[in-house]
Parts: structure tokens; C-alpha cells; sequence
């Protein structure tokens, strides 16, 4: 592989390992970066560094924050009573967009998937019962995605926490099966949020 002097095609495969890069566009950001005027590859890469260290998980939620808690958490007239189940921070951003939700979210960081190994020990569900047990909480929306996981996700959820007396909804099935959150339009998810149902 001589096509490229050894930088650069370090920088194309850095960027080719970003998730929706092929290796064309790889190629095509990189000599984009080489010639782009001014500062605008240092803006760039400083860019990553700073969001890289400045963005943790919030202690309460598991959203991503550059405080602690975060801006959701800390907003004392967002409805204490109602939390909002997601599986990933991509998820809080959709919602929020929606302008329709005024609670508080819980983000998973995933969905059970016996197929990859990831039990309901890998995800925030021991912070999510510490949060249900300060007895505030009256209904949990289950917004885990359409597809096998968010389902069995949804489902051991239901099982855990509905003994605890606490209302547990499902999102309606506005959004298609094996659908993604982040990608349904708000007005769906709006739809979504407000058809939700008691699961049994
Ligand atoms: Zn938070």
C-alpha cells in the first residue's frame, strides 16, 4: 500500500473506522483536511479532544454532560414523578426535540442481547432501581427501541419494577419495528410517547 505517504493514510484509516465512513469517504474527508484553509483541521481535532474530556455520564441519568448532574436532572421544573427509559443518549436528544416530554430520562447504555453477551448487568438498571427507591416516582416510560433487545429489555424492566407498584408504559408503536428512536421524525415519537400504554 504505497498509494498514500504514511500520514495519511493513517488519517484515512482513522476515519474510515468511524461508523457510516466507507473507505471512499474516508479518502475524500482526508484530502478535504489536507487542504481545507486556515485552522479549520485544528478547530477540528481540537474539537474531539475537548468534548472527549470535558463530556462524562451523568452520575444520576447516564445522559452525557459536561456537569454533574446534568442539565435535565438539575432542572427542579422538569416532573420529578415520571422517568423516561432509553437505551442510548442519541435517544435524549430525540425525545427532548419532541418538546412533548417534561420528565426525567434514565439512559441504559444499551439493551439486553443473550446474541452479544450483555446481561442486565451491563446496562444502568442497578442505578435505575437506587433512583425508584427514593419513592418519588410514580410511572416509568419504557422507550427502548422496536426490535429484539428493546423488547426483552422492555420486558425485564416490566418484570422488575411493576412489583414495586410503580406505573411501567411502552411507548406505542408509532415507530416502526426494528426502528431506531433516533431516526423517527418527532412528530411520530411525540405520537409515540403520548399513545403509550400500561404494560401487564
Ligand atoms: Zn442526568
Amino acid at each position: 500500500m504505497y498509494h498514500y505517504a504514511e500520514p495519511v493514510a493513517r488519517l484515512i484509516a482513522a476515519l474510515n473506522r468511524l461508523p457510516g465512513i466507507g473507505p471512499k469517504t474516508a479518502q475524500r474527508l482526508a484530502f478535504y483536511l489536507l487542504h481545507t484553509p486556515g485552522d479549520e483541521a485544528r478547530e477540528l481535532s481540537t474539537a474531539i479532544l475537548e468534548a472527549r474530556e470535558k463530556i462524562h455520564q451523568c452520575s444520576t441519568c447516564g445522559n452525557l454532560t459536561d456537569t454533574d448532574p446534568c442539565r435535565i436532572c438539575a432542572d427542579h421544573y422538569r416532573d420529578q414523578t415520571v422517568i423516561c427509559v432509553v437505551e442510548d443518549p442519541k435517544d435524549v436528544v430525540a425525545l427532548e426535540k419532541t418538546r412533548e416530554f417534561k420528565g426525567l430520562y434514565h439512559v441504559l447504555h444499551g439493551a439486553i442481547s443473550p446474541m452479544e453477551g450483555i446481561g442486565p448487568e451491563q446496562l444502568t438498571i442497578k442505578q435505575l432501581l437506587g433512583r425508584l427507591a427514593g419513592n418519588q416516582v410514580r410511572e416509568l416510560i419504557l422507550a427502548t427501541n422496536p426490535d429484539v433487545e428493546g423488547e426483552a429489555t422492555a420486558m425485564y424492566l416490566t418484570r422488575l419494577i411493576k412489583p414495586m407498584g410503580i406505573r411501567v408504559t411502552r411507548i406505542a408503536h408509532g415507530i416502526p419495528v426494528g426502528g431506531d428512536l433516533e431516526y423517527a421524525d418527532e412528530v411520530t415519537l411525540a405520537r409515540a410517547l403520548e399513545g403509550r400504554r400500561e404494560v401487564d
